[in-house]
């Protein structure tokens, strides 16, 4: 008689522009053991599958053998869990279509599932995070950029390529909008991405005379901005006030296509607390649909931003088929 190991464990893969983070999970969601290595190490996409694939192995020899492992789960900018592919991504030094996937599955001998990480994170809320239990939701990342991803009863929306949902680059300024990164005006990005919020306060200090501590700092950032409130600024708090107000309106659309029971905001700038969740819910109320207004909740992640992907990563590699080239 054939003899099946039950196999316990995955691992989860977050390339992200800067570093790329890999553990072994289990069944519970338990990080077993993890590492990572900057990404921009790997220039050449097949010297980082190579040097990802003999980390990958390596962990796993010391942390309980290859056959405790059933598959791969990888989140990445610009991936497409309907190509397999990294597709043109913006800021990760392999350019064009890049099987990456395939490149795994060939190299480790197991199934490899690849998505996007807006998509990986709203995986990782649903499965062990603050979307547990929900059926339709909605997940937005605030960063540098403004991911986001839905679930509708209980499944998440790709889209026919695989890219639903990107939230930043839905137009929220239609006349002398500002550029945005992707080559358009007036993006809700280019309001409430990271690079937009110091924007808005650096228009705020030109535009007006009052004190503000801000005047003195050399760089502004989302986190500067938000340490400025805490101590009462006043335009501090008019740059989050704005910014919410932006995030509102996007959010109100968004909610008033969808119906989710609630929006769970993720990402650094989220961190920002009662300064940008008040402009931002009022600003919502104020334009979402009648009949939901009142009763979406918008809430704030309760996962470790740096643990939500590998775990997202880890929930995707459980729902690939098992796969193994000795079978
Ligand atoms: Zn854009």
């Amino acid at each position: 008689m054939e003899e099946y190991n039950i196999k316990t464990r995955v691992v989860g893969v977050d390339i992200s522009n800067e570093r790329t983070t890999y553990a072994i999970v289990d069944i519970r969601g338990n990080i077993i053991a993890e590492d990572s290595f900057p990404t921009t190490d790997f220039p050449d996409v097949n010297n980082f599958v190579t040097a990802l694939s003999e980390r990958i192995v390596m962990l796993v020899e010391a942390n309980g053998g290859y056959e405790t492992i059933r598959s791969i789960g990888v989140s990445s900018p610009s991936a497409s869990p309907v190509s397999g592919c990294i597709e043109n991504a913006a800021n990760l030094p392999w350019k064009g279509m890049v099987p990456l996937a395939a490149m795994l599955r060939d190299r480790l001998g197991l199934a490899v599932g690849l998505s996007n990480d807006a998509h990986v994170s709203a995986l990782g809320e649903y499965t062990f995070g603050s979307a547990h239990g929900m059926k339709n939701f909605i997940i937005i990342s605030l960063g540098i950029g403004i991911g986001s991803c839905f679930f509708s009863e209980g499944h998440e929306h790709q889209g026919h390529l695989g890219f639903a949902g990107e939230f930043g680059h839905t137009c929220v300024v239609e006349s002398d909008g500002r550029e945005c990164g992707c080559g358009h005006k007036g993006c809700l990005e280019a309001y409430v991405g990271a690079v937009g919020i110091a924007r808005t306060a650096r228009e705020l200090l030109a535009e007006s005379d009052a004190p503000s501590i801000m005047r003195d700092l050399e760089k502004l950032s989302p986190r500067v901005v938000f340490e400025c409130c805490e101590k009462g600024d006043e335009l501090a708090i008019e740059v989050f006030r704005r910014t919410g107000y932006m995030l509102g309106v996007g959010l109100a659309n968004y909610a008033s296509l969808i119906d989710p029971e609630a929006i769970i905001l993720t990402g650094g700038i989220s961190h920002a607390g009662k300064w940008l969740l008040d402009p931002t819910y009022e600003s919502f109320e104020e334009h979402v649909f009648g009949n939901l207004r009142g009763k979406v909740k918008i809430l704030t992640s309760k996962l470790d931003d740096r643990e939500r992907d590998v775990l997202g990563a880890s929930a995707l590699a459980w729902s690939v088929p098992e796969y193994s080239l000795f079978k």
